[in-house]
């Protein structure tokens, strides 16, 4: 893998840019320090976060795919670089909550930190121009952004990588608060786990203080960014 070439950049997104390769099965990720909230109207830099998500999400799918779940994770190159499966990404936004916090808390005026009584599972439809609008089941449908068996898949991918992601961080001392995941589908349509898995994507609590330890405390100027990045991979790696 690691002799594959890095061609043209085919896409530029908030954290990560995206570059074709020589084999057609194949890209590079590249993880950046660019931050940004509220669907782009702030932008900021956490140093050092490119190469922490890069390297956690890589450690997340790696477990994830030991626990069977199917990743486009193939292998790290780099700090900031990583070879992953060539997907189309399903324009959709999965998110699960185990706790009510963010938007959720908002929409339906309940307390953040409350804890739901089961997971819940909200997709969002990945269009900056539209702010992301949360979208349903018949919707996706409707619309043809997934069929109703990828749709069937998607959800119990999300619960699975719950169940799992929930366990290995009670496993060190960390509440899975919420998360937002992505799907993409491989050349012959199977849909698998893609983007990333890291504190900008999801909510992380210390289970004893709540303390916040993912990008809230950028969303929020709460200040202490950058080490609750390095809080957080450093207890990943403690295990
Ligand atoms: N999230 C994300 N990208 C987005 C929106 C949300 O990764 O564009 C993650 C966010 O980090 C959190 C979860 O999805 O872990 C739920 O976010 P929420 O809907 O509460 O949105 P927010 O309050 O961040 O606007």
């Amino acid at each position: 893998m690691s002799n594959l070439k890095k061609l043209n950049q085919i896409y530029e997104g908030k954290a990560k840019k995206v570059f074709a390769t020589d084999s057609s099965d194949f890209y590079i990720v590249e993880y950046k320090d660019d931050a940004t909230a509220f669907n782009g109207l702030k932008h900021g830099t956490i140093e050092g976060k490119g190469v922490i998500n890069n390297k956690m999400s890589n450690l997340m799918f790696a477990m994830l795919e030991k626990n069977g779940v199917k990743t486009h994770f193939v292998e790290q190159l780099s700090d900031r670089e990583t070879v992953v499966k060539a997907v189309k990404i399903v324009p959709l936004e999965i998110i699960i909550r185990n706790v009510a916090a963010g938007s959720f808390s908002k929409r339906y005026g309940v307390e953040e930190g409350t804890a739901l009584k089961c997971p819940t599972l909200e997709f969002s439809l990945k269009n900056d121009a539209l702010n992301d609008p949360l979208i349903n089941d018949s919707h996706i449908i409707a619309l043809g952004v997934a069929t109703e068996k990828e749709l069937e898949d998607i959800k119990n991918l999300a619960y699975k990588v719950n169940d799992v992601l929930k366990e290995f961080f009670a496993g060190i001392g960390v509440k899975l608060i919420d998360f937002k995941i992505e799907a993409g589908r491989l050349p012959d349509g199977e849909i698998i786990l893609a983007d990333e898995i890291s504190p900008d994507t999801c909510r992380f609590w210390d289970a004893k203080t709540n303390e916040k330890l993912d990008k809230d405390r950028f969303r929020r100027d709460l200040g202490g960014v950058e080490e609750a990045y390095q809080e957080i991979f450093k207890r990943i790696n403690s295990k």
